[in-house]
């Protein structure tokens, strides 16, 4: 998911829904903004679809007014699977003796079956399916006389991943997990701020990028000032590796490092390992695109778009049902015949998860008359589910948790298959020692199987670590 906030500037709601539109590629089932405007209160919008069109037209946007407001963009995580109903869809909303407060979240909570379960015994109401309901049920149990203290207090019962961002009638509050698995970042526009999943989101606004918001920090931007404080116990960071492999955009800036340019080190990285000999490094866009520059570049092999893809398809996997997935691959990528024909191709893609893409490309790649076809990955095999706000399928439909590398370059049919290795990949995040096997610097588990935070759900349901 995407979240973006913003105060202190005119029709903050405009500002948010750009935010949303360049946090789409997080989310793009549907979006929610709630505004708040000293004499019309608070107010909200929550829509199935593209920011794009809802949030652009003025029937909507006119019933938003205010100088403070957040928005989420929604796609549905381990925890809430199957279609989004429009209750699910955030921020959240909840008036207290004290006030209201609405709350938007990234990153998924690993223990709120638990906490659901608990709450409902003692008489919460929930309105949604959502993890993130939680915190609103937790917040109303609070005894602390502020709305921040409250937030404080809510997240400390839950476990998980979280960047949040809240909002009351006064302040702009933004929250990350104490490992800081999720990102949120700080911007200045005017005399205002902005909190954002991503630097992207900031250039859209032309709000001028200050920081991120440490793990385990959170920051109050209320008249002008910003407070920082420190709620939980101190921990390691452990930032997901996988935000800079795929699902953050190219053009953002993570712990200091463009995401472009990491995606193009992973693509040196895997030529490096695994280098061959062939004509053309193609990459399937737009995925794979950056990591395939890299890979030609290393590797001397021309560069070239053998896949061009249709520009007005999301992200596949984005799609939540399996079926629309399925049919995603021929909507959305095409081959280049011309360019492929009778060439020894290096296919470069960032993940294989179900592996159903990967096969696909390879039968439309050989039918289209190339050679040869070697496919290269630019992330470690996915062998684990995300529990922490990726949606990664169960482990029975991970290609990775039980195939071989042989058996699943025979499944995809291809002439060979190579992922980069996990230390290759904490190369190109710039850990030029590779990864710490005692205390790593990511969160990698959807490679390496170890967890940095329990998945008590999980566990409690029979998954096995
Ligand atoms: P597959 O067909 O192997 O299940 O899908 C892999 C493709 O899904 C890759 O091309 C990758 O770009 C894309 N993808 C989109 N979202 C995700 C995600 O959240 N996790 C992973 N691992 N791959 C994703
Ligand atoms: Fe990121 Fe993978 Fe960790 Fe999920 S399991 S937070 S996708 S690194
Ligand atoms: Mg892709």
């Amino acid at each position: 998911c995407g979240v973006f906030g913003v105060i202190g500037v005119s029709d903050a709601a405009s500002f948010v829904a750009l935010g949303l539109h360049a946090l789409q590629h997080r989310g793009q089932e549907a979006g929610g903004i709630v505004s708040y405007h000293p004499e019309h209160g608070f107010n909200s919008a929550r829509r199935f679809g593209y920011v794009r069109d809802n949030f652009t037209r003025t029937d909507v946007m006119a019933t938003l007014p205010g100088s403070l407001a957040i928005g989420h963009v929604r796609y549905s995580t381990a925890g809430s699977k199957g279609a989004t109903a429009i209750r699910d869809v955030q921020p959240f909303f909840g008036e207290f003796s004290i006030g209201g407060c609405a709350i938007a979240h990234n990153g998924n909570l690993t223990n709120a079956a638990q906490l659901r379960r608990e709450l409902i015994d003692r008489g919460a109401i929930f309105q949604s399916s959502s993890d993130s309901e939680c915190i609103i049920h937790l917040m109303a149990r609070s005894m602390q006389r502020t709305l921040s203290e409250r937030i404080k207090d809510a997240l400390r019962h839950v476990e998980g991943a979280f960047s949040v961002i809240a909002m009351t009638r006064t302040k702009l509050i933004g929250v990350r997990d104490p490992l800081g698995v999720r990102p949120l970042v700080l911007g200045r526009i005017g005399e205002g701020y902005a909190l954002s999943s991503e630097t992207c989101a900031l250039d859209i606004i032309g709000a001028e990028f200050i920081r991120e918001i440490e793990p385990g920090e959170m920051v109050v931007i209320e008249k002008g000032e910003i407070h920082s404080s420190r709620p939980f116990a101190p921990a390691k960071p452990r930032f997901c590796i996988f935000e800079h492999v795929y699902f953050s955009r190219p053009d953002s800036i993570l712990g200091g490092r463009s995401v472009y340019e990491t995606r193009r080190q992973i693509g040196v990285e895997l030529a490096r390992e695994a280098p061959v000999e062939a004509d053309l490094v193609c990459p399937v866009p737009d995925s794979g695109t950056p990591a395939a520059i890299g890979y030609a570049a290393e590797s001397g092999i021309p560069f070239g778009m053998g896949i061009v893809r249709n520009q007005y398809m999301g992200r596949t996997f984005i799609e939540p049902t399996e079926q629309i997935r399925n049919m995603g691959v021929r909507l959305k990528l095409n081959v280049n015949r011309a360019l492929v024909r009778g060439k020894r191709i290096v296919l470069v893609d960032d993940s294989v998860v179900r592996g159903t893409t990967s096969r696909k490309i390879k039968d439309m790649i050989l039918d289209a008359g190339a050679a040869e076809v070697h496919f290269r990955i630019a992330s470690p095999p996915t062998a684990w589910p995300c529990f922490y706000g990726v949606d990664t399928p169960e482990r029975s439909k991970l290609l990775a948790a039980s195939m071989s590398e042989e058996e699943m370059r025979e499944w995809i049919g291809v002439d060979s298959l190579k992922f980069v290795s996990l230390d290759g990949l904490y190369r190109a995040v710039g850990e030029t020692q590779g990864r710490n096997r005692e205390c790593p610097q990511y969160c990698d588990a959807c490679f390496s199987g170890e967890y940095p935070i329990a998945p008590s759900d999980q566990i409690a349901k029979g998954f096995q670590i």
